[in-house]
């Protein structure tokens, strides 16, 4: 079945005593024993709530997992999955990596004895230069933020296979609509959902879908221990969400798609990273492995004073952080999102003064190349 019916499939059967076509809200805090030593399989709702219980159910059958997990963000996840490993564990980690989880990494986990390098992996040789003896897993973005490279997750599982590594893919800009993460090898797909998951740019969430049944209940034993869920509202709300993700992405994918040929054909713009571009590097190898390109597009503007031109004078594009929502924003990376990379690391990847980041959302294709027409005048 096309995952896009499984989407909208999410929590249909789930009461089956009125019947409802929705899950409901189980807003509760803790639930009934029917006697001494039973459970009704909820005892309190950290450790599991039904709302909550069927969006895990849903991203794990999206992904196809055997398990999966709701925390109150992305970050939330990513955190909880840091603690599968223990001081003096070496992991492997996307260069252009979204700011919240360097900084997470860089300023909070390598506290506790982690150590993490950075390479392009989207270049296999890069990963295999940077094996160390302590190193225990990959983690990798499928498709990078902001400048959307691709990572070849096939040879990355082989390579992880052969040196015993986990290796965790951060999906979000893909979702599984575009790329099942699980079934080209990968332990952990793990999403913000708060982006094209929930879709609506009206609540924040994270999910994890993870494979191993063992390694399954390890996330669950910290998922529950350290207490980072999903509240059953913003559950609710990611269930609805999900349900139109394979509509909202073919609109989404389309307009950037057109998007990207205008910008490349306008004057002003000097560089257009869009994966659906041949011109890009990883169109090939991702027109073979992803079902698309994604919906998120950053280009480089002529001069940095169009910058804040540009930010300021769209009007339906907003000029706000976030991404993948039906609503297209417009962010400014170097400053917004990614302030937390190294001013090195930043120059060497090409997060510049120049470089804006556009989500390109549901509207219509047409006004959207309008609003970018005026505001690049
Ligand atoms: C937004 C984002 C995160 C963090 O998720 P939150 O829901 O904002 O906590 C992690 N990874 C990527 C690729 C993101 O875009």
């Amino acid at each position: 079945m096309n995952i896009a019916t499984h989407a909208v499939q999410i929590g249909l059967e789930w009461d089956t005593r009125t019947g409802a076509v929705t899950v409901p809200i189980y807003q509760t805090a803790t639930f009934r024993h029917p006697g001494l030593g039973q459970s009704t399989g909820y005892d309190y709702s950290r450790s599991g709530n039904p709302t909550r219980q069927a969006l895990e159910n849903g991203i794990a059958r999206l992904d196809g997992g055997t398990r999966g997990f709701a925390y109150s963000s992305g970050m939330a996840a990513i955190a909880n999955l840091m603690l599968l490993f223990k001081s003096g564990d070496h992991l492997i980690v996307t260069e252009d990596l979204y700011g919240g989880t360097c900084r997470l990494f860089d300023k909070i986990f390598c506290q506790y004895g982690l150590s993490f390098t950075y390479v392009d992996t989207s270049d296999i040789a890069a990963i295999t230069a940077a094996l160390q003896p302590s190193t225990v897993a990959v983690f990798v973005e499928t498709l990078t933020n902001p400048l959307l490279k691709f990572a070849d997750l096939p040879a990355i599982s082989g390579l992880c296979k052969q040196n015993n590594l986990l290796l965790i893919a951060d999906n979000t800009f893909l979702t599984p609509y575009l790329l099942r993460p699980l079934d080209v090898g990968a332990d952990i797909a793990v999403y913000s959902a708060t982006k094209y998951l929930a879709g609506h740019n009206d609540t924040v969430a994270g999910v994890v879908s993870v494979k191993d049944p063992e390694l399954a209940e390890k996330v669950y034993f910290h998922q529950n221990s350290v207490g980072a869920v999903l509240g059953p509202q913003d559950s609710w709300l990611t269930i609805r969400g999900i349900k139109t993700l394979g509509v909202r992405m073919d609109r989404q994918q389309y307009n950037a798609g057109r998007i990207a040929e205008w910008l490349s054909a306008h004057p002003r713009i000097t560089k257009v990273y869009y994966p659906g571009l041949t011109s890009h590097p990883d169109h090939a190898l991702m027109k073979q492995q992803s079902n698309g390109f994604g919906a998120m597009i950053a280009f480089e503007v002529e001069n940095h004073s169009l910058v804040e031109q540009v930010l300021l004078k769209t009007e339906l594009i907003s000029f706000a952080e976030s991404l993948g929502g039906v609503e297209s924003l417009i962010t400014f990376p170097e400053v917004q999102t990614h302030a937390d990379i190294p001013l090195e690391l930043r120059a060497r990847l090409g997060i510049n003064n120049v470089l804006l980041r556009l989500s390109v959302g549901i509207e219509d294709c047409d006004d959207l190349i309008e609003d970018l027409r005026q505001a690049l005048a």
